[in-house]
């Protein structure tokens, strides 16, 4: 028994959610070519259901049946000529307005079955919208079947209408149409019954619609009418003249933009009958709440609020696993030293790896808060209302509120901040953004700040950490005007502010969110920074001196001689304090062994050939060669300043303490800083800015104006500071 052959075509506006039914429908069984003579994309599938063979074409996505574009000719000619049995008309149900527009249309042709897909049925409910299928099918005499495109709701009931339509006897002129006024009427009534007499069988349209199109001056349907009735056509053309004629006189208007007018009232009619917005109350709270958040006065300070807070509990929140952390990787670092046999696979594990690795991990719990944090916001809807109170600001910088977001990201880490200018629209608004991004001081850098300030201001640490960050944020809009008046000149994409209602956060997707971030930094850890970690161990241990300046080994064993002996009849009490005495005796011996095989290595080497370039800024080699071994990862620059300056293993303190008296000024400290903020960004980010925009003519753009402007921002700070000071 050969099965019944159906076609059934898919249209709608774009975006409507056709290509994702088209492909439920048909799976894997898709044609894909083109529309015959012209390049619109055509997609046919096959399939057997319901003792069916069933063809399913995806038509263009069009808003309209009016022939201006491509699309909407490609779209019509198929509905009128190859007449499929079935047009499902996917509607976008979250709006509902603008779909009804094609929706009608397709009605009024009269010459095909019909049957809507109220799709995205999800959105339209979470925002409120109630649309009542069965009186808008009544409206229209069309069945209407709820359809949740990619979750595959609905699909198998929108099939099965669709083959019951097919099936069913033609109810000819049963459906309602668009009603236009008296006037329209009468001349549609005047050119329907001409065409009916004389063209009737000629054409494939219904006469009441091809009497609109001539009213509307179709020049598509005009040609085709000459082409299969030249007999009749002249009469027919003739008369359709004098109509216009006389309708553009009555409303002084051409007669297709009434047919408009009125094809909108009767949708704004229909919209009254079945839509309704009965469970606004999601919308009027998040009214409610805007009133407040978005206020013209309250907005700002709140908005300072919220972010101070993140920052608060980035780091203070931060601080109680921060030393868990600390003191688990000092227990890591000692057992290795204790189990490993010495040699230079017990320093690459201890001072390399572990180090270089464990200065790094500490800052998780920070970032993992400030990730859960930016999730909060963004999860909340309280994220785009950031974005609109930060337009105005943004504007300065020729940007628009939308970039304020990866711009706050950049203080976490650059990486997922760069990542998120894929929210903007214009491309140039994109390297815009991407180029100032790095300004924003990422949480890596903070340790630098923390270091040197703590070392040379004590207690005005933090205002002098938090004018570092403020530096930042004055650069990057200076530069985001400055790049806006040349390089990037031109539009600020105009869009629209969508304040989508407040929603509240589930805990699941916070978390995921707050992961999908992080695992980025973990990922740098593993990877970049464990390598970096190695290479700047590497480069700092070897070549080894063969000789030092002073008999290290032999004065240290001299030492333990010495106090061995001292010891020996001693009270357990004196011999702690003796022995007290000794360690560090031998830890100030080891370091400056350390130290002086450091200034012997290549890395020692390398920072005797860049020194010239740090000197005018006051950088000495050793912190030039930080600042280099920064540009794996910033996390690393304490930790070479730590080799460098053979502080030992003691952690920060020590360091603090060698800075101190290692003749570094306080204004070199603050050029240091200022140098950390703003120079080349690092690895990762670098991957990610050729990544997210495509061009290594950008990374290499970025890197230089990075660097140069970080140059010369430390020389004004170093030499304008020892001028006036
Ligand atoms: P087309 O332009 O009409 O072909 O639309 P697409 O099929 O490409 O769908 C546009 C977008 O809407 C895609 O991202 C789909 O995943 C999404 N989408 C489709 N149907 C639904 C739906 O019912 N609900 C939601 N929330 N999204 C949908
Ligand atoms: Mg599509």
């Amino acid at each position: 028994m050969s099965e019944k052959h159906l076609t059934i075509a898919l249209a709608g506006n774009p975006n409507s959610g056709k290509t994702t039914i088209f492909n439920s429908l048909t799976g894997t069984r898709q044609k894909v070519g083109n529309w015959p003579g012209v390049t619109v994309e055509k997609k046919e599938g096959r399939i057997n259901r319901f003792g069916h063979d069933l063809t399913i074409i995806d038509l263009p996505g069009t808003y309209s049946l009016t022939p201006f574009s491509i699309e909407e000719i490609v779209a019509r000619d198929y509905i009128i000529e190859m007449r499929p049995d079935v047009v499902i008309d996917i509607i976008d149900a979250s709006n509902l307005e603008r779909s009804l527009y094609l929706a009608t249309q397709l009605r009024e042709l009269g010459s095909c079955k019909v049957l809507f897909a109220l799709n995205m049925a999800d959105l339209a409910r979470s925002r409120g919208i109630k649309i009542d299928a069965d009186k808008l099918s009544a409206l229209l005499n069309v069945p209407v079947i709820f359809t949740v495109g990619n979750k595959n709701q609905g699909i198998n009931e929108l099939l099965q209408a669709a083959v019951e339509l097919a099936n069913a006897p033609v109810t000819v002129g049963s459906s309602r149409k668009v009603r236009y006024n008296q006037d329209i009427e009468k001349s549609i009534a005047v050119l329907q019954a001409q065409i009916e007499r004389d063209l009737d069988g000629l054409l494939p349209y219904d006469s009441r619609w091809t009497a609109v199109k001539l009213i509307e001056d179709d020049q598509v349907i005009k040609e085709h009418i000459r082409r299969k009735a030249p007999a009749a056509a002249e009469t027919l053309l003739a008369e359709t003249l004098r109509q216009r004629g006389i309708l553009t006189q009555r409303f002084d208007e051409d007669p297709e933009i009434i047919t408009t007018d009125e094809r909108y009232g009767f949708i704004s009619g229909i919209i009254k009958e079945v839509f309704t917005t009965s469970s606004q109350t999601r919308v009027d709270i998040s009214r409610n709440i805007d009133r407040v958040l978005t206020n013209r006065f309250l907005g700002m300070p709140i908005f300072f609020l919220f972010i101070w807070s993140m920052f608060q509990l980035t780091f203070t929140l931060g601080d109680w696993p921060m030393g868990w952390i600390e003191a688990g990787i000092a227990a890591l670092a000692q057992g290795a030293s204790h189990w490993m046999p010495a040699g230079a696979l017990k320093g690459l594990m201890v001072d390399g790896v572990i180090a270089g690795v464990g200065s790094v991990i500490v800052f998780l719990p920070n970032i993992l808060i400030l990730f859960f944090c930016i999730a909060l916001f963004e999860d909340t809807g309280y994220m785009s209302r950031a974005a609109f109170l930060m337009d105005k600001i943004m504007h300065l910088i020729g940007l628009h509120g939308k970039s304020f977001i990866p711009m706050l990201m950049g203080f976490g880490c650059n990486v997922p901040a760069i990542m998120a200018t894929r929210t903007l629209e214009s491309r140039k608004d994109r390297i815009l953004t991407i180029l100032i991004t790095p300004f924003m001081s990422c949480s890596a850098k903070l340790p630098v700040y923390i270091v040197l300030a703590g070392t040379f201001f004590g207690e005005r640490a933090g205002s002098v950490i938090f004018s570092i960050y403020l530096t930042g944020i004055l650069l990057a809009i200076v530069s985001g005007r400055f790049f806006r008046r040349t390089l990037l000149r031109g539009e600020e994409a105009p869009f629209v502010m969508e304040l989508p209602p407040y929603r509240v956060p589930m805990l699941k997707s916070l978390l995921i969110h707050m992961w999908d971030r992080s695992k980025i930094f973990l990922r740098k850890m593993g990877g970049i920074i464990l390598v970096g970690s190695v290479v700047v161990w590497g480069l700092s241990n070897y070549p080894q001196p063969q000789r030092y300046t002073v008999d290290y080994d032999g004065r240290m064993a001299l030492i333990a001689e010495s106090y061995r002996a001292r010891m020996a009849n001693l009270d357990p009490a004196h011999q702690r304090a003796l022995a007290d005495q000794r360690d560090h005796a031998l830890a100030r011996l080891a370091r400056a062994k350390a130290s002086e095989r450091a200034e012997y290595s290549l890395l020692g080497r390398l920072g005797r050939v860049i020194e010239p370039v740090f000197a005018p800024v006051g950088i000495d080699w050793r912190g030039g060669v930080s600042l280099l071994s920064g540009f794996v990862a910033k996390e690393i620059v304490v930790s070479t300043l730590g080799v460098l300056y053979a502080a030992g293993d003691d952690g920060d303190e020590a360091l603090q303490a060698v800075l101190a008296r290692s003749g570094m000024t306080p204004l070199a400290a603050v050029a240091m800083m200022a140098f950390v903020l703003l120079y080349l960004p690092c690895l990762a980010t670098v991957s990610a800015i050729r990544r997210e925009t495509g061009s290594l003519g950008w990374m290499f753009f970025s890197i230089a104006y990075n660097t140069g402007m970080a140059w010369v921002v430390a020389f004004v700070v170093y030499q304008g500071g020892r001028l006036l000071l």
